[in-house]
């Protein structure tokens, strides 16, 4: 799954730190942590933040911890916290012994927080949310001190434990750092450390009316953890003197040093929990795992294999610049993979019925086929054959341009692994629409070749009519028409309208009954596709992973083309 060391180590700034503090002795033993809020499910966002942290404590023999910063029990739920185990899991990594929770160290955060009051360092403030605002001047203007500051540590203290008692409203007051309300730094004017919040928290109950924030909480959990290197995305940059300054005036058992890296954002898609929020809530999607999203279990549902996003996100690295991939690469490495791994298929996905005049009545035989070209070790399956098929409806044109090599009145073609079929006759409907061709076949081109050498320009597939497995086939575009959705207005006005195409009388290898879930397979000449866990016997519902078109390496073409 990784690369030589020799590689790794040299392959980012962060490794390249990481290597350094070892061979230094500033760390002993590497420790990283994921730290996902469980308010939403994982995005391929975080996929990078998973594969940074859970790859360097495998490189250099540490530890990674999964940890859910559940500190806003508002917006977070149990439902998340699953989703985030079953995803983190599903990428390829394993947090040892459980996971852990911000919210196992609420005694120890209040303890500290105490700590801090006692110390003179913190005060309980009793201005609204909007006075506060106020108070806290712009980029360009200092803040203003807020009339509670002042108070005693006694009184503080005093009111703080009437806040856990639950004696005060929600907002009513706030816990604050007692900094510098004229740094240049905002996040250094007086930050809030704790809310009162009267919310039942999905794993502590009711036992809390009141919470730390994530500013003080997060440190503070990876100094418990002992975490050596707590890696985090660019905007938490100029939160790293406030983590800093807890650290420095708290006892805690360790010192996380924090590494900051630029989010990936990917064109087509949005990486917000917000907006993946709205898309759910307003139903612009069928849920977190729509195939459509850029959710870990949407790809996961799509068939995506977990191997090409780790290579995809090896791929593209780790910088401290901004870092937009076009999706036509993650395109390209799931095509890679899955043309190494995914058995072939025939699927005809708008059928025309195709009927064999010479082929005896009623009969049906068995034809060899290759499981996968790339990969001997899958085999061969057996195909059922009749003398009514079914094709791809754009295999046939009555009055065909040039180059089109498929099928047309008058014209030979192979059919894929069976026989050499001439068009001998077009059946249409009194609109006007072909509904039938008739053929003839070649019984001496079995297999797919002719005895006597003669050639054809078009192989096409089919499925024998008989035999076939009708289903439901979805085709997916990108979620946002524009690469940049919401770079001029509203995200939401970029949507694709065409996003989802569902075909419902598609008509597929009876071999195909046999399909895991999950489990990509190619539909030779189309892409490749995954049955849908909605999928059932009775109604099969196929997913398109990602169409054959390679329209990566097109655009790499013509990049290399133009410098
Ligand atoms: P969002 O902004 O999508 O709501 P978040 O940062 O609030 O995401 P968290 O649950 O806090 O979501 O994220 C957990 C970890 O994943 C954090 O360390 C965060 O920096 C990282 N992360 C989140 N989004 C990305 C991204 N697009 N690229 C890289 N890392 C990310
Ligand atoms: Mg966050």
């Amino acid at each position: 799954m990784t690369d030589s060391p020799e590689q790794n180590e040299s392959r980012d700034f962060i490794r390249e730190r990481i290597r350094a503090d070892l061979a230094d002795g500033t760390t002993g033993a590497l420790v990283t942590r994921f730290p996902p809020e469980p308010n939403g499910y994982l995005h391929i966002g975080h996929a990078k933040s998973i594969c940074l942290n859970f790859g360097v404590a495998e490189e250099f023999g540490g530890r990674c911890n999964l940890r859910f910063d559940d500190t806003n029990p508002v917006k977070e739920e149990q439902e998340f916290i699953t989703a985030i185990e079953a995803d983190v899991r599903w990428l390829g990594f394993d947090w040892g012994e459980g996971a852990h929770f911000a919210s196992d160290y609420f005694e120890q955060l209040y303890a500290w927080a105490e700590h801090l009051i006692e110390a003179g360092l913190a005060y309980v403030d009793d201005l609204s949310a909007e006075e506060m605002r106020e108070y806290r001047g712009t980029l360009t203007e200092a803040g203003r001190e807020s009339p509670h500051r002042q108070r005693s540590a006694a009184e503080s203290l005093d009111l703080f434990r009437r806040m856990r008692a639950g004696e005060f409203a929600d907002g009513a007051r706030v816990l604050r750092a007692k900094i510098d309300m004229a740094s240049g730094n905002i996040n250094l004017r007086d930050p809030v450390l704790y809310r009162i919040l009267h919310a039942a928290h999905p794993r502590s109950g009711t036992a809390w009316c009141i919470y730390p924030t994530y500013d003080f909480a997060h440190g503070q959990s990876d100094a418990i953890e002992g975490v050596s290197h707590s890696i985090c995305t660019l905007e938490f940059e100029d939160h790293r003197p406030l983590y800093d300054w807890l650290i420095d005036n708290l006892p805690t058992p360790s010192r996380p040093r924090q590494y900051e890296f630029a989010r990936l954002a990917v064109t087509y898609t949005i990486l917000s929990k917000r907006h993946l929020t709205r898309l759910v809530d307003e139903g612009h999607v069928g849920g977190w795992d729509d195939p459509r999203m850029p959710t870990l279990s949407g790809l996961r549902r799509r068939g995506v294999p977990a191997a090409a996003l780790r290579d995809f996100i090896g791929r593209i690295g780790v910088a401290k610049s901004a870092q937009t991939v076009e999706v036509a690469q993650l395109e390209a490495c799931i095509r890679e993979h899955l043309n190494q791994s995914a058995e072939r298929r025939l699927a005809v996905l708008k059928p025309l019925r195709l009927v064999i005049e010479n082929y005896p009545k009623g009969e049906s035989e068995l034809l060899d086929a290759v499981n996968n070209p790339e990969d001997p070790a899958a085999g061969r399956r057996q195909l059922p054959f009749s003398g009514e098929l079914w094709i791809e409806r754009d295999d046939f044109m009555e009055e065909p341009p040039k180059k089109f090599f498929r099928l047309a009145p008058g014209r030979e073609v192979r059919l894929r692994y069976a026989y050499f079929v001439t068009c001998t006759e077009v059946i249409k409907d009194a609109a006007g629409e072909v509904v039938e061709v008739r053929c003839r076949y070649d019984p001496e081109t079995r297999g797919g070749d002719a005895p006597d050498g003669r050639k054809v320009r078009g192989t096409i597939h089919w499925v024998s009519a008989a035999h076939a497995m009708a289903a439901e086939v979805r085709l997916y575009d990108h979620l946002f028409s524009r690469p940049d959705p919401g770079a001029e207005g509203e995200a939401f006005e970029d949507l694709n309208p065409d996003s989802l195409v569902a075909l419902e009388d598609c008509q597929l290898e009876p071999s195909l009954t046999e399909a895991e879930i999950g489990q990509a397979v190619q539909f030779e000449r189309q892409g490749y596709f995954a049955a849908d866990p909605d999928s059932t016997p009775e109604r099969p519902l196929f997913n398109r992973t990602v169409a054959l078109r390679d329209s990566w390496a097109k655009i790499r073409k013509q990049q290399t083309a133009k410098r």
